[in-house]
């Protein structure tokens, strides 16, 4: 029996055999042409036909968990059409005079040399990307054996590493589960099986050459535990284990339909946190109460322009409408920090947390500002829309922004365009907004407070750096102060105010939270249920 220890993507625990995924052979021949121009040739075959490829997977993906998780295709296809990427492969084919696959397995392997070296932990992440499409392309020109995952049987995948590309084409039905020995909890690998709802963990130390298929091995998302052969009462245990949490989730779906009530009566709202159009079919099927946070910055990135007015109104309506009159509240844009997008031309900053971002880019651009609230108030005609305003830190803000909310509201008037002023709100997610919130109260309609920023600011620790992670404590008495602090303020005023921060998914504040008076908690679609069971055990 070994047991070794890793970090968790996603909770649950299963029993079954292992299936090691092995990558082939990627050592790729190399050898001297004479035809450069025949090479050159070659390789934009591939490429085209490594696109097509791509362009399926993404497909298949949009079907299968829906069309932000399924973006990564999207950006490997751009990658391909990436120039620097392309001139060093063609660099190397004319001046070495070697074959297109050699020279895209080098490029590959140099790219994903750089990204890792980078401090920034996403960029890191990109490592993979850059090393998952050179070898789609060298699979295409015909360098590879161009491998996939087939099993007759469930089994938990184990492997060094897992490409989004790897993980979208494999059969859901025979997945109980990802096991990685390298990987990031922000890789889009994470991401998909969080969206796909298979327990997985990275960074488990496996010397893979020694795992034997078909060996039988537990997962264990809740201790962050993988144990290979286990010992017949470890597995009866954990069998034991598997079969509660089972029990536990189809429980959680008696809860579809009913109320998120105290013991006592006291109502609390359960919304969900989107980043796209299609998550609100997560939300749905999760039984929310409305979206409490629609990350709508998601709209603006992986793509090369700013989305128009019209587009922006598609996705809002889109929203307001499949949740039929609930609340939807959208977050105007939040780029900056970890979500970059080329076309805003950002300069590169020494603390982009504390940078240019947010709000102050919609101060300081009001024309970008503009175009978002012009779509949000034509929205709202279509359904219960509340706008939410991020990083603020002063009431000069709020006044500002109520100014730039006018003028594109006399614009449509003008235009004649139909529109609604709906309720506006803001986040609290700096110290500076805590603090001044009884000032903030009488401006604002509602507050909503984004505890992973919150921690971030008020324990002065990179939310990003994971070296921190064990400094990073949103229990800190600091922090539930503030949020303590908050609520009194909001209701001093009338006020509504929730939670829309991880926290607010952590099951053992949720009492914490009712006590301090928290009226809403928005959270991941898949937790939903789960708060609502901790609010109706609330006395
Ligand atoms: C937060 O900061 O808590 C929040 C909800 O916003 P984001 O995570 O998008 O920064
Ligand atoms: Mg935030």
């Amino acid at each position: 029996m070994i047991e070794l220890s890793g970090k968790t993507v996603y909770k649950g625990v299963v029993t079954g055999p292992v299936a090691v995924l092995q990558k082939k052979d990627s050592t790729v021949k190399r050898y001297s042409i004479n035809d450069s121009q025949r090479e050159l040739q070659r390789l934009k075959k591939g490429c085209e036909e490594a696109k097509r490829q791509l362009g399926g997977l993404y497909e298949q993906a949009v079907k299968e968990v829906g069309q932000s998780s399924a973006a990564i295709f999207e950006v490997h296809q751009m990658m391909l059409e990436d120039d620097d990427y392309l001139d060093a492969v063609r660099s190397i084919i004319e001046t070495e005079k070697v074959n297109a696959e050699y020279a895209v397995a080098l490029t590959g392997d140099n790219f994903a040399e750089m990204f890792a070296g980078m401090d920034d932990e996403y960029m890191q992440a990109r490592a993979a990307d850059v090393k998952d499409i050179s070898n789609r392309l060298v699979d295409c020109l015909g360098g590879g054996a161009g491998e996939t995952f087939f099993a007759e049987e469930p089994v938990i995948i184990v492997a060094d590493d897992l490409s989004p590309g790897e993980t979208v084409q494999m059969d859901k039905s025979k997945i109980l589960a990802f096991v990685t020995v390298h990987g990031s909890v922000n890789s889009h690998t994470a991401i998909l099986a969080r969206t796909m709802n298979i327990p997985a963990l990275i960074g488990v130390p496996l010397d893979l050459e020694n795992v034997e298929n078909g060996s039988m091995a537990v997962v264990n998302g809740f201790s962050g535990k993988f144990i290979l052969n286990p010992s017949k009462e470890c597995l009866q245990d954990a069998e034991k284990l598997a079969q509660e949490w089972k029990h536990q989730e189809q429980l959680l779906e008696t809860l579809k339909g009913q109320e998120s009530v105290t013991r006592s009566g006291k109502k609390i709202n359960v919304y969900a946190n989107i980043g796209s159009v299609s998550d609100v079919a997560y939300a749905l099927e999760n039984d929310a109460e409305g979206i409490g946070l629609f990350r709508s910055e998601f709209l603006y990135l992986g793509r090369t322009d700013f989305p128009g007015e019209e587009e922006q109104l598609q996705a809002y309506r889109q929203v307001a409408q499949m949740m039929a009159g609930k609340k939807v509240i959208i977050r105007t844009l939040d780029i900056g920090a970890d979500k970059q997008a080329d076309y805003f031309g950002l300069e590169k900053e020494e603390n982009p947390a504390m940078g240019y971002r947010a709000i102050r880019i919609c101060l300081k651009q009001p024309e970008i500002f503009r175009t978002q609230l012009r779509a949000l108030l034509r929205a709202a005609v279509y359904g219960n829309i509340s706008i939410m305003y991020p990083m603020i830190i002063s009431v000069d803000e709020i006044e500002q922004i109520r100014e730039i909310v006018s003028q594109a509201a006399e614009e449509l008037k003008g235009e004649g365009v139909p529109y609604c002023i709906p309720e506006q709100g803001i986040m609290i997610e700096t110290p500076a907004a805590a603090l001044i919130s009884e000032e903030l109260a009488s401006l604002a309609d509602f507050f909503s407070i984004g505890t992973n920023d919150l921690t971030q600011y008020t324990l002065a620790i990179d939310r990003q750096n994971e070296k921190l992670d064990t400094f990073y404590d949103p229990h800190h008495r600091a922090v539930l102060r503030m949020i303590e602090m908050v609520s009194e303020n909001a209701h001093k005023y009338g006020k509504w105010v929730g939670i829309c921060g991880e926290l607010g998914a952590d099951l053992s504040l949720t009492k914490e939270f009712i006590r301090m008076g928290i009226d809403e908690l928005s959270v991941s679609p898949r937790m939903i249920l789960k708060v609502r069971k901790a609010v109706r055990e609330t006395d």
